[in-house]
């Protein structure tokens, strides 16, 4: 019962009573749709109830069936534990990259030269089904190159990975996408670039002799369809298709070269298989729908939003090295040296991008590089991973990542965690946890004179953090005395002290681990922080010791931009 009654008073109101809204706002809260089909029974009899108070006893007689999905919404347990705080910094990177008016739209086809530039959306899904949609995730666009992944997973669980091997590589090509160079036994690199596309859809279209490419493709939307969880109709735009046909000089060429040299899959008809490859490119969908197919490969295979088996775990394992390799055109290379996530993009101005065991992520905006690339969907990826451990290798342990963030449930209550590990240490005089206090005593103490003063809201805040580390309150008047102290060292050689201290963070800075480095920086900007604003003094300093202990300032900013949410949520926390 304990638990139970745990859980209703994180929706319970001052009377001791639930609602339907208070339930809904805390499902909302957590990522999780209302109509999540693991909270149907839920929301059916909230629905019954209507929306008057709903006792203890009601609650425990409307949770019953979903006990382990509420308890998990509720008690922040899902995957990204803080969502509504990663929605933030997701949100902050979505408005920054907004002003990114770069690159131009494809012109080779009047359907994607006129569409809106403007247009931006991010849609996010994570593997337990929570989902943000920022911007025009609704816009319907042909999904282009984002097909071919989908096609060549369909290709090897249809035909299996060797027969579709022999015929498509899996090297990563260097190339244009649309390059007429092959393999030098003239098989085409791999399944992303034009050439492999085409002889994947080979591939396919001769598995079925008897479908047309049209129906074919229709068996390819029913798996985006699976895919993505039903989210949203797949369409198939005829507007695309007719001009992609009137366009195809290159892909036609492609396509006799594919037949004259390797031979086509048991030779099939060169029309057919144009023809499913160029409507796959016509297959449309949104921003919304990719994130939720994205995050179904996130998942191996397994869709978070209907837990429906859509591919083998196996099959997304291949699909995404294939797309690491070459999802990015020509960029590939460079796109999984800064980004290091498998992702895909497509000429109508969409990426894909997998946060393997994590998330998908889907961005659209119509205008593209030179490499064909959407220009604010790269840069949303980039930045993304600057400020969050998701590159593949971020993993690597002993490393620096800048500290950057890991929205992870692990680390959900790792601050608490190190601050008492820290407490403890100190308290057994351990040398480096006595080191990394000392370090972040000064720190708060730099920041509290940066303006030359020392304010009462600065020295509440230092004791707190004190408290925290020490685990016993400052004895009376110590914390002023330290700040006399250094403004009597300042008022005799101005900078000086502020500078010695970023050198000593610099010299320590390898000691330290990521950790130490965020605490140090956490308690320096907590003190920034306490009178509501930064000043310029207190932001200069700051970002002289974020670059002292190499925090990137990205994070930097991040940090920021939380705290000072928190602080205005909870006004009473800088009165003590
Ligand atoms: N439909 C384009 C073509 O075959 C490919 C588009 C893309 O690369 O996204 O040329």
């Amino acid at each position: 019962m304990d638990r139970l009654r745990q859980m209703f008073n994180v929706v319970a109101d001052g009377n001791g009573n639930a609602s339907a809204a208070s339930i809904k706002r805390h499902i909302l809260a957590s990522g999780i749709q209302l109509d999540d089909f693991r909270l149907s029974i839920t929301m059916e009899r909230l629905g019954a109830l209507g929306e008057g108070p709903i006792s203890f006893e009601s609650f425990v007689a409307l949770v019953g069936d979903e006990l382990l999905m509420l308890k998990r919404t509720f008690n922040r347990e899902l995957v990204i534990p803080d969502w509504e705080e990663y929605c933030t910094d997701l949100r902050m990177i979505h408005d920054r990259v907004a002003n990114d008016r770069s690159g131009n739209n494809a012109n080779y086809i009047p359907i994607l030269r006129d569409a809106d530039p403007e247009k931006w959306g991010v849609a996010v899904c994570s593997v337990d089904g929570q989902r943000l949609e920022i911007g025009d995730v609704d816009v319907y666009h042909s999904i282009q190159s984002v097909s071919k992944p989908l096609t060549y997973a369909y290709a090897i669980e249809r035909e299996g990975p060797e027969f579709l091997q022999s015929y498509v590589g899996v090297e990563p090509s260097g190339r244009p996408f649309n390059s007429l160079e092959l393999l030098p036994d003239m098989r085409p690199f791999n399944p992303c670039v034009n050439a492999g596309a085409i002889m994947t859809a080979g591939v396919v279209a001769s598995s079925w002799p008897e479908k047309d490419a049209r129906a074919i493709t229709g068996e390819i939307m029913k798996l985006w369809s699976e895919l993505c969880g039903e989210v949203a109709p797949v369409r198939f735009s005829e507007e695309t298709m007719l001009s992609e046909r009137e366009t195809a000089d290159n892909n036609f060429a492609i396509a006799y070269l594919l037949r004259g040299g390797k031979g086509l899959p048991r030779g099939v008809d060169l029309h057919k298989m144009l023809d499913l490859y160029l409507s796959c490119c016509s297959i449309e969908m949104t921003a919304s729908m990719l994130s939720v197919a994205a995050a179904t490969l996130a998942n191996g295979g397994v869709c978070p939003i209907t837990g429906r088996q859509v591919l083998t775990t196996d099959v997304v394992k291949k699909t995404l090295s294939v797309m690491q390799a070459a999802g990015m055109y020509d960029s590939a290379g460079v796109f999984t040296l800064e980004v290091g996530l498998p992702a895909k993009s497509g000429v109508a101005g969409a990426v894909m991008t997998v946060v393997p065991n994590l998330m998908g992520l889907a961005t659209f905006s119509p205008r593209l590089d030179s490499y064909g690339n959407s220009v604010r969907g790269v840069a949303f990826c980039r930045q993304l991973v600057e400020l969050f451990t998701f590159h593949i290798y971020d993993s690597l342990s002993g490393g620096r990542t800048g500290c950057k963030r890991d929205p992870r449930a692990s680390q959900h209550n790792r601050k608490q965690r190190d601050l008492s590990d820290l407490q403890w240490a100190v308290s057994h005089g351990d040398r480096y946890a006595t080191k990394v206090r000392d370090l972040l005593l000064e720190c708060m103490i730099a920041i509290t004179l940066a303006d030359g003063e020392i304010e009462e809201p600065e020295i509440v805040i230092m004791a707190e953090t004190y408290v925290e580390i020490m685990g016993h309150q400052p004895k009376q008047g110590e914390l002023h005395a330290m700040a006399r102290a250094s403004q009597e060292q300042i008022a005799i050689s101005g900078s000086g002290p502020f500078e010695q201290l970023l050198q000593r963070l610099r010299d320590e800075c390898l000691q330290l681990d990521d950790n130490a480095r965020e605490m140090i920086l956490e308690a320096a900007f907590r003190v920034a922080c306490a009178d509501g604003i930064i000043e310029p003094e207190e932001d200069f300093q700051l970002r002289g010791i974020a670059d002292a202990l190499c925090i990137n300032e990205g994070v930097l900013e991040l940090e920021i931009a939380r705290f000072q949410r928190q602080r205005a949520a909870q006004p009473s926390v800088v009165a003590g």
